[in-house]
Order: C-alpha cells, then structure tokens, then sequence
C-alpha cells in the first residue's frame, strides 16, 4: 500500500481518443451507486417519477451516502416505502484499523459475504484511497499477499466506487486522489474500472489526474486503456530490470514480455501524451544491486517517466528481505545519476499489514473480530 504516485505532466499532444470514458456506464440499475446523473433521471422515470427526483438521487446517493431509497426524505413517502428495498450498492464495514500515523485501513462487506480491502491515507493536503477492483488476484506476484490467495472474482463498478464513499464519510474528509493499488488487477476488470473511474470523476468530483490506474500488465489491455485518451495516471508494476529477474517476480511476465510490455508502454505514452509511473519493489539481495539499477536505468532511457521505489514489506509467506535505507540510497542515486526521475515510496501505516491484500489475509486467518 502506498501514497499516490507522482502526478504525470503531459509531455506531447494526445491522439484524439475513439472511445469516451463518459460512455463507461454501469448496463443495468439498480444498484444505485455508480450510475450517473441521467442514467438516475431515466430511472426515477421508469418508476413513474419526474426527471428532476433523479437530480435528487443523485445527491442523496454521492453526497449524504444514503444506503436505503427510503432514506430520501424529500421523496414522497408512499414511493419511499415501496422502493425501500431497492439496493443503492453500499458494503457493511467489517474492521476498522487505524495506524499510528493515521492511515486507515477497511475490510468492507459485500452483498454476497465476500470481504475486500481499501485504505485511507492522509497526508498534508490530500486523502488518497487505495481501492480494489477485485477479490483476489490471479496474477500471482511472489511478494504479494494478494496473489497468495488466488482470484475470487471481479468487483462490480458500484463495489469500487463504495469503498471511496466509505473512506470519505468515515474520515470526513473530501478524497482527492485514488490508487488501484489494492487487490486485484485493475486492467483484468477493465470495464468495472473503467466505470468506476467515470463515477469517481464525474459524480464524486475527483479529478482524473488524481487518479492512478496500477497495472502489472495485462496483453492487449494498456492499448485498450489508452484508446479512453484517460487524463489519469497509469503506473506499471515493473519490478525488475530484465526478463528473467521479472518472471521470477511475476508469474505472468512469460506471457508478456519486458520488450513487449515497454513498447506498449511508449506508444500508450504517443497516444496520450501522459506521463508513467513505473513501480518497483525493491526486494534485498534479489533486485536491488546497482547493476540493475544501471539495467533499470538503460530500460527506461527516452522515456519520461517516474520511478517509485518501493521497499518490500514482509508477508508470512515468502522470505524476501526489506532493503536497508542505504541500500535504497545507492540504487535511487544511480537512477537520478542517469536522469531518471525516482523516488522513495514511503510505507505507511507499517504497523498495520500494509502491503496490498495483507490486512484481508491476516484477518481470514485469524477470523476476523467485526466492527458491526
Ligand atoms: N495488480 C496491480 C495492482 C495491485 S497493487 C499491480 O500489480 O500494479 C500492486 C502494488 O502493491 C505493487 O506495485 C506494490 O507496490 C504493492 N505491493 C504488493 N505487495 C507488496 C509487498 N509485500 N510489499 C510492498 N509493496 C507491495
């Protein structure tokens, strides 16, 4: 888990995009949540209501988070009471955990039992939420706690975007950025996310460069994202500096090569003129010398982007090793050395299960204590 990834600084005129992100609507309400204000306004029709009820809803779902219809007390009392049971797609919380430097993290409840991670994280001036897009993960990475657990299934727009409200309402504060960094792999649910991103952008008011989109790299699917001409951030989960460090690292990397992947990566960046965060852990003794940093370095060459070092945080599973500050020391140098814009990532709330799916692990195995 991590704070926000650097902002990307537009570094070329974009392609005009062929698809819209305000096109990426949920098929079919309810749920409520995640729909938009015309898709409400059609809704409230249906259901022999005037269009403005739907302006209404609108902000009854996104700004005073209800989570029953009948909770809209300026709507007429007899429709209240039939739609009372209309779902609006809120989870229940089930664990609350607060660090000591006051990230929060969240295990939610979903309509069918299952249980997803998101966390809070204040800084200065920004409250960032790390969401998930999905219930587990197939990608399988060594290091992650996630992956160890194997893939549930996807989250529906209306799960991605309530793990945001549930941040916002209970450390009220606005969020203003948003990380897929949680579980799951954000571009194997691409539609959901995609959704997801519109409804945080246009419904919730979270700018698009506030928002970044993790990848470790899915086939096919970063060229697909840069056809949505999205202002948001992609970082791509690199990890390592040649192939076979990267395949050890992660499984899916044999699928989908070093070359490949930086090729998709360059003309992601042609087509969008946005800027990338590559993202790598740094695992001692494994990836962290500076050959690689110099290797990482040469990889990157041309490219305007951003490194985020990343220093590994144990899991029970596996027995890599966190860098020592000096160790990360030397590897960031090499990398400023050769002009590559990189910086430490700082963990946050260490003392909670920080690591990304870590939190849900550590609970399943002790059958969590609920909060409700
Ligand atoms: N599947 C996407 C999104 C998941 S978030 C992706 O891989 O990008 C993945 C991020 O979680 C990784 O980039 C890494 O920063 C972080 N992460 C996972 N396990 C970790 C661990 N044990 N220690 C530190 N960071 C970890």
């Amino acid at each position: 888990m991590s704070n926000a990834a650097a902002p990307s600084r537009p570094q070329s005129k974009p392609v005009k995009a062929p698809h819209a992100l305000s096109e990426c609507l949920p098929r079919q309400l309810p749920p409520l949540l995640g729909a938009s204000k015309a898709q409400l306004s059609d809704w409230v029709q249906a259901q022999q209501q005037p269009a403005y009820r739907g302006q209404q809803l609108h902000q009854w779902i996104y700004q005073k988070g209800i989570r029953a219809l009948g909770e809209v007390t300026v709507f007429p009392k007899q429709w209240r009471e039939s739609a009372a049971d209309v779902p609006v797609g809120r989870s229940i919380l089930h664990y609350r955990s607060e660090a000591r430097d006051g990230t929060v993290k969240y295990l939610l409840q979903l309509a069918d039992g299952q249980i997803v991670e998101a966390v809070g994280i204040p800084t200065d001036r920004r409250l960032t939420v790390c969401v998930s897009s999905q219930v587990g993960c197939a990608m399988a990475c060594d290091f992650c706690a996630t992956g160890k657990g194997g893939f549930v299934r996807h989250l529906a727009c209306h799960e991605i975007v309530d793990q945001v409200l549930t941040v916002q309402e209970d450390l009220k504060e606005r969020v203003s950025n948003i990380v897929f960094m949680g579980m799951g792999e954000p571009l194997l649910n691409l539609e959901n996310v995609l959704m997801a991103v519109r409804s945080l952008n246009e419904d919730i008011g979270i700018g698009q460069r506030s928002i970044t989109i993790s990848t470790v790299g899915v086939p096919g699917r970063i060229s697909q994202l840069a056809d949505y001409g999205l202002q948001a951030t992609l970082a791509v989960s690199l990890h390592a500096s040649n192939q076979s460090l990267r395949e050890q690292l992660v499984p899916s990397a044999k699928h989908y090569r070093l070359e490949k992947l930086m090729s998709d990566c360059r003309q992601y960046v042609a087509q969008t003129g946005r800027r990338i965060t590559f993202e790598y852990i740094v695992l001692a003794g494994f990836n962290d010398k500076p050959e690689h940093a110099s290797e990482l370095a040469q990889l990157l060459r041309g490219f305007q982007a951003h490194v985020n070092l990343i220093p590994y945080n144990p899991i029970n599973e596996v027995d890599y090793q966190r860098p020592s500050p000096q160790q990360l020391q030397i590897f960031l140098q090499i990398l400023q050395r050769h002009k590559v814009a990189a910086s430490v990532r700082q963990s946050r709330g260490l003392d909670r299960d920080a690591a990304c799916g870590q939190l849900r692990a550590s609970q399943l195995e002790d059958n969590a204590v609920l909060v409700q």
